[in-house]
């Protein structure tokens, strides 16, 4: 059978569901209990933008690769397009596409004024040099200059991007325009405009997620535990902040493996051991190595997927023990997965709920870069925090209301507010 490698643990090809496809099945769930009509149905499922680029970069051994790289803009009704960048080796358009529109709706569903966009590389980062990254992200941005801009659509970090990636994008635009512009995207680092809070406000999110659904399961989280798959800038930062309210994180994983220790894993010392091993748990000793799928299946209370898409599907779903999902990464849920899930009586927090706190404190960031005047780190806390307590209320009223999973909630919210902006606006 043929295998593809997925975070590490290679699953069977069949198992993965097209994650465009996946996106369009819960969007028309939602679209039908809200009766939407045939025409905001076609726009809502067609992206408005999708711009494909070859990109030559001149490599360190003096030889010309090209890199296919893509921009999907999904929608702009509720304002500039907003979205991170992906630079991954098998990163392909159906994937971008999907990760566009949830875009779409993580903004809508946080009430941030922005449609969605997302874009990839095809690349593999960890084998590239510091030098062929910084040419490969300033052709990225001379290519895209006329699409992207703070008024159109805002790029961001996202998996195999970082805050350096942001400044590169920052003054490559910057020199093709003959002007500073902060605005232009977000992520990036604190002496070039990035917002205090920002590197943590995707772990943040969903630790303030994690704390809201636990209340309403009666779940204490001193007398909880936690697996958390994945080991990057939202898996490690949510694993910390989720350990720092009481909650014992019992497993974490990376492309290495999975890490199980009963006690509880020292996260502060595994971050460290991380950091100074090449980005890497690999020969991690403070825990047992297990397998990816022992992780996900573990008997743990909760479980956040925090790695990348379908790592939860009909195959393994019957098997998950948790009480509680809450989803850190981007449809790390196929949809095959949801009437599992749901008939075990787990509750989900989804993705475009649960993580969505890095595109809220990325909106603040913007919001900085336009006044030219700064928040102190307990402003961007407190200010994240109220809009992922009333969000989360939002979706789980919603969810009361229509009887219905928190996902199909979340996308009901959000289908409700882009369907009634364009309703207003019009189409032509
Ligand atoms: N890549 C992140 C996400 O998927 C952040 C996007 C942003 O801040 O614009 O939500």
């Amino acid at each position: 059978m043929a295998l593809t490698q997925t975070n590490g643990t290679p699953h069977p090809v069949e198992e993965v569901e097209n994650p465009f496809e996946s996106m369009l099945s819960r969007f028309q769930e939602a679209a039908k209990i809200l009766d939407i009509d045939e025409d905001t149905h076609k726009i809502l499922v067609s992206p408005a933008k999708e711009v494909k680029v070859n990109l030559t970069v001149k490599m360190d051994n003096g030889r010309v690769q090209v890199f296919e790289g893509w921009r999907v803009i999904h929608s702009v009704y509720l304002g500039p397009s907003k979205g991170g960048i992906r630079y991954a080796p098998n990163v392909h358009l159906e994937e971008v596409k999907a990760l566009a529109a949830w875009m779409s709706f993580k903004c809508a569903v946080v009430n941030v004024p922005f449609g969605g966009a997302k874009g990839g590389i095809k690349c593999n980062p960890r084998e590239m040099s510091k030098g062929e990254l910084e040419r490969l992200t300033r052709a990225y941005t001379f290519a895209l200059a006329d699409i992207i801009g703070p008024d159109r659509d805002i790029p961001a970090p996202d998996v195999g991007t970082d805050p350096q990636i942001m400044a590169w994008i920052y003054d490559a635009y910057s020199r093709r325009m003959g002007f500073s512009s902060p605005a232009i995207v977000t992520g990036k680092p604190l002496v070039l405009g990035g917002s205090l809070g920002r590197v943590e406000a995707t772990g943040r999110g969903v630790m303030v997620s994690a704390l809201a659904a636990m209340g309403k399961l009666g779940m204490n989280p001193k007398e909880s535990s936690a697996a958390v798959q994945g080991f990057g800038n939202v898996g490690s930062i949510s694993a910390q902040l989720i350990a720092e309210k009481g909650v014992k994180v019992k497993a974490i994983s990376d492309v290495s493996g999975a890490y199980w220790n009963d006690n509880g894993i020292n996260i502060p010392e595994a971050m460290d051991y991380y950091k100074s091993n090449n980005l890497s748990l690999d020969g991690y000793k403070g825990a047992e190595k297990i397998g990816n799928e022992e992780l996900l299946t573990a008997k743990v209370d909760l479980l956040v997927p925090a790695a990348i898409e379908d790592q939860i599907t009909r195959h393994n779903a019957d098997k998950i023990q948790a009480r509680l999902i809450v989803e850190g990464a981007n449809g790390p849920t196929s949809a095959g997965a949801d009437t599992i899930l749901n008939s075990k009586g787990i509750m989900v927090v989804p993705d475009i709920l649960a993580n969505a706190g890095g595109v809220t404190v990325s909106y603040f960031e913007w919001v900085q870069n336009r006044m030219g005047h700064f928040w102190s780190l307990d402003d961007v806390y407190k200010k994240e925090d109220q809009v992922m307590h009333d969000s989360f209320e939002k979706v789980y009223q919603t969810s009361q209301k229509y009887n219905c999973s928190l996902r199909i909630a979340a996308y009901i919210v959000a289908i409700d507010k882009i369907a009634s902006t364009m309703k207003l606006r019009g189409v032509f």
